[in-house]
Formats: C-alpha cells, structure tokens, sequence
C-alpha cells in the first residue's frame, strides 16, 4: 500500500498518468536506463536535439563503445547540437526525425557541459515542435537537478516521460537511494517490466522501509531545493564579482540548482573542491582527489561529505580536470549550510593564492 500510494503521489506532483518510484532504482543514471532500454526496440532511433548528453549517457546509448549499450542492440542515436548562442537549431532537428526516431531524449539540466539550463517553457517549446512533425515520437526529460526549481515540470509542458534521482532534489535529503520515473501509463508500464520482469511490473518489489524516507523526503523536497538555489546563486555573486565567469549569472533566472563557476587551472578546481569538503557534516577532515571514475572521460575530482553517499542534493561539488576547468557547485540541506561551503571554498582559494580579494570591485 506504502508503494502505491508514494507512486500515486509522485504522480499527481508531475501531473502524469503513473509513475515508478522505487528503491531498485539505484540512481539517475539507472533509471534513465530503464526509461530508454525498456521503451526502444532494434531498429528504433534515440534523437538528442540538445547536444550531447550527460557523461554516463555515452555509454548507455553507446556513443562512447560500451559493453551492454543500447548500439549493440541495434539502436541508434542521432544528435543535434544547440546553437553557438544557445538556441535550438530546429532546421537540424527537423531534418534529424525520421522513420525511425522513437524517442527524443532532452536534458534540462547541463551535466558537464557549457550550454543553458533549459527552462521548462523551452522544453515544452522544443517537445511541441517534435511532435508537430512526428506526433507518435516519445518525449523524455532527463530532469535531475531541475525538479521544484519551477512552478512546472516538464509532464506539465508536453513531456511523455520525466526520469530523475531520488539523491538530487526530490528526496529532499532523506531519500538514501532510488529514482523515478513518471509519465504516460503505457511507457512507465514498460519500464516495470525493464526494471523487475516481463509479467511482474510493478506488483513486485520490497520496500524495504523506506517509504517513510521517501514520502518525507518529497515533503521536505521544495524547501531544500529553494535553499539549495539560494547557496547557488550566492556562490555565483561572490565568484562574478572575483571576475571568473560563473553560469547561471548572478542575476539570470534558473531553472536546476547548479552552479559552474570556471576557475581556469587543475588548481582552482581541486582548491574550491577542497573547500566544499572541509565545510561538510561528514568526512570533513578528507581531502578530495581526481580519479579515474567510472562513466566520465576524464579524470572527475568530487567533494562531498554528505550523510547518504553520493547524494548531490547535499552539499557538494564537482567538476572533470580538462580545460576549461569548470567546477560545479550544488546543493547544500540548507541555506546557511550552502553559505558555509561557498565562504570555505574561497578561504581556500585565498589561503592558496588562487584569488586576490583586492580586486573585487566596490558596488
Ligand atoms: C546526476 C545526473 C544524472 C544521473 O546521475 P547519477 O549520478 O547516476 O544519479 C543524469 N543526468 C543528469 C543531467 C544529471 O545531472
């Protein structure tokens, strides 16, 4: 009963026929799995009109070669990048659906890539266009990091499918593992029997008492992203006015709850990290290193000392060593925690030499 009615809430929140939200979904990345490998055959096409997707996409899809990719089972993958200033290139997307296009794929978030946050409004733009040339094609929004930052989600402007981590926004801290996956009946049903078995669906699966977790989680979910949103648009003032390029801009309105700021050099990246490490509740005596982790292309440095492991709706920080050295900040259970981190960050960078606080300009 517990189950149901955490799905039943789920979606009526995303405003969907159903929804699956289980612990068994181990992250966002899996659940995005799910969402596709259960919904696409052999033969069919995956389009991103949004560039390329979020790291461990790649091999998912196969776009870097991958044991167990959707390419070895004869599905292929179309790209469509978004325009130098950002916008669609709907001449390209047009000329990209064709026969076999299944399933559009759009990130709203930008993982580790320079381009917009896509707000929910061009979402629903992009998915309104899709379908106008190809009304059967199946619209999913990868939305991590983007839940409750607006009004409406995606399911709200057109989406067929909304896929997301339960350690980002919507567990609200409290949720230890798990994601969703919530839309129209007949594709979250597919993803039932992708995640459990064909015939068993959704009627299987422990719960394993988390449903408390879970339902609080979601309650508390709206305020701890408004905090988390808060933390980052005060870590984009403080860097903007230190002169490094920061995106979202102090004043731009967002639409997830991340932060980049581009520090420039391996060392500012690893000094901010620190700083973020050293501000957490656990392991704040740690020092965060790059490593080779599974699913990226380049060695990733994180920092996060979080009360769930991996979770990024806490405080946390992150960003792949290549040019042009781009850190990502996120989350943070509150407001003042946020500030904390940020203000840790750039004692480091100080204490480092990083950063030279005479040059911020008088306002
Ligand atoms: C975090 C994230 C994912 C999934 O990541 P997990 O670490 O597997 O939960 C997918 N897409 C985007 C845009 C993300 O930010």
């Amino acid at each position: 009963m517990g189950r149901d009615a955490l799905e039943a809430i789920y979606a009526s929140i995303f405003h969907t026929e159903d929804a699956l939200v289980r612990p068994q979904i181990m992250c966002g990345t899996h659940a995005l799995n799910i969402a596709l490998s259960a919904n696409l055959r052999p033969g069919d096409e995956i389009l991103s009109p949004v560039g390329k997707p979020y790291d461990t996409m790649d091999e998912i899809i196969g776009i870097r070669e991958s044991k167990g990719s959707l390419s070895e089972f004869g599905i292929t993958y179309r790209q469509v990048d978004l325009k130098e200033d950002g916008s669609f290139d709907w001449d390209g997307i047009r000329s990209a659906i064709n026969e076999k296009t299944k399933l559009v794929t759009i990130q709203r978030s930008r993982g580790y890539a320079k381009r917009p946050t896509l707000s929910v409004k061009r979402i629903g733009e992009l998915i309104s266009f899709v379908k106008s040339i190809k009304p059967s094609v199946i619209c999913m929004v990868d939305n991590c990091y983007g839940e409750f930052v607006e009004t409406i989600e995606p399911s709200d402007a057109g989406a067929d499918l909304v896929v997301g981590s339960l350690i980002k926004n919507p567990g609200g801290g409290l949720a230890p593992v798990g994601g969703y996956i919530a839309g129209k009946k007949e594709y979250v049903e597919m993803a039932s029997y992708r995640l459990s078995s064909p015939g068993l669906g959704k009627e299987v699966g422990a719960t394993l008492g988390l449903n408390q977790s879970f339902i609080q989680g979601l309650f508390l979910a709206p305020t701890v992203t408004a905090g988390a949103l808060k933390g980052a648009i005060f870590a984009a003032n403080v860097y903007e006015r230190l002169g490094f390029p920061v995106n979202p801009d102090s004043v731009e309105s967002r639409h997830d709850i991340i932060q980049s700021v581009e520090l420039g050099t391996p060392e500012g990246v690893i000094a901010f990290c620190k700083g973020i490490q050293a501000a957490a509740p656990v392991d704040s005596y740690v020092t965060p290193e790059p490593w080779d982790m599974p699913g990226y292309d380049a060695p990733v440095i994180m920092a996060a000392g979080a009360f769930v492991q991996g979770s990024s709706i806490e405080l946390s920080a992150d960003g792949p060593i290549k040019p042009p050295y781009m850190v990502f900040f996120q989350g943070g259970l509150t407001w003042y925690h946020a500030k904390l981190g940020i203000l840790k960050s750039l004692q480091t960078m100080l204490d480092e030499g990083l950063v030279n606080l005479s040059f911020v300009p008088d306002k």
